[in-house]
């Protein structure tokens, strides 16, 4: 099959590479759409995605699309089903399982290999799709599940006070999804100013740029006295120091964007301790996969214009030329 392989650092050809295997408890799905997460960057970085990455392998885990198979053990799928893929798979059996934090399974894989003509994953991983949710945006399944996850671990209050740092494709997704639940006031701190606009069209009372102004000033200079709750979508350790400083006393702040490997965070414990901040890590997408599909259908996400369609050919240039203005998700068309 054809898929966008990563060879190694800085290496990824559009070339054949043999399927998945199929299993008798798998489905066999054509992919129709991938979305392209912060995480293959990393990993064409040469750096780990949300696990350590051996080679050759496909990229891409966002992956929607249409069952051509299923194995003699599948019972929810049949060929033609459209569907939508969690690639995050748990053993069911660790001590992490049992307790009902499945995402924190030891054993876990990913089970998607998505910018690859198809795809095998486990019965348990495939999500039917309603008929009124394109293929192209239930691609955004797995990305908005993680930001549910993030959103569930911010602990957000109708009303709160919300800064969001970082404005790519996941900060773009917290927001909307922060001004629809209600957040009282929604700051985004972003040195690209032209994001400026499109982040007060989708739902920001405030754009700051934290290269030309000093965010915690223009925050109270607008007249807020107390940010609740800070989303870091970025994972550089500058903006994680920048998410703590700007967290009044009281606040929850949640480190989303994924880091290098071995990133240390230098914090000033006092000032955590005297503002008494809690602070949280967000990993993958524990149990929000269905809320996810439901919202895409009911459009909680804009995204006509957010989404930014290329080709399987198309993605080792957008790799290689990371396009930091780009104001939405890129999303690859595979069949
Ligand atoms: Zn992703
Ligand atoms: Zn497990």
């Amino acid at each position: 099959m054809k898929a966008a392989v990563l060879r190694g650092p800085k290496d990824v050809r559009v070339e054949q590479f043999p399927e998945p295997p199929m299993h008798d408890d798998c489905v066999k799905v054509a992919v129709a759409y991938c979305g392209l997460c912060g995480t293959d960057f990393h990993k064409f970085a040469g750096k780990s995605g949300s696990r350590p990455v051996t080679y050759p392998v496909p990229l891409g885990h966002e992956a929607s699309g249409v069952v051509v198979e299923v194995g003699e053990k599948v019972s929810h799928f049949k060929v033609g089903d459209r569907v939508t893929v969690d690639p995050n798979w748990s053993c069911g059996k660790c001590h992490w399982c049992h307790k009902g934090k499945r995402h924190l399974c030891r054993n876990s894989r990913g089970v998607v290999k998505g910018m690859a003509e198809y795809i095998c994953p486990p019965e348990e991983n495939v999500y039917h799709i309603p008929d009124s949710l394109s293929l192209r945006d239930a691609a955004l399944t797995e990305p908005l599940s993680c930001c549910l996850h993030g959103i569930e671990l911010l602990d957000m209050k109708m009303g709160d006070v919300v800064v969001i740092i970082g404005m790519g494709a996941i900060g773009l997704m917290m927001l909307q999804l922060c001004a629809k639940a209600s957040a009282g006031k929604i700051i985004v701190v972003e040195p690209i100013e032209e994001k400026r606009e499109t982040a007060l069209k989708m739902g920001a009372t405030l754009f700051v740029n934290p290269q030309t102004e000093d965010v915690s000033k223009v925050i109270k200079e607008n007249g807020i006295e107390c940010v609740d709750k800070v989303l870091e979508c970025v994972g550089l350790i500058s903006t994680a120091q920048l998410a703590l400083e700007v967290a009044d006393p009281g606040a929850t702040v949640v480190l989303f964007g994924v880091s290098d490997n071995g990133a240390i965070l230098p914090v000033d414990m006092y000032k955590a301790f005297t503002k008494e901040l809690t602070i949280k890590t967000s990993y993958i997408n524990p149990g929000t996969t269905p809320a996810a599909i439901d919202l895409l259908e009911k459009k909680v996400i804009e995204t006509d214009g957010f989404l930014q369609e290329i080709t399987l050919e198309q993605l080792p240039e957008e790799l290689e030329t990371k396009q930091f203005t780009r104001k939405g998700k890129v999303i690859v068309r595979i069949s």
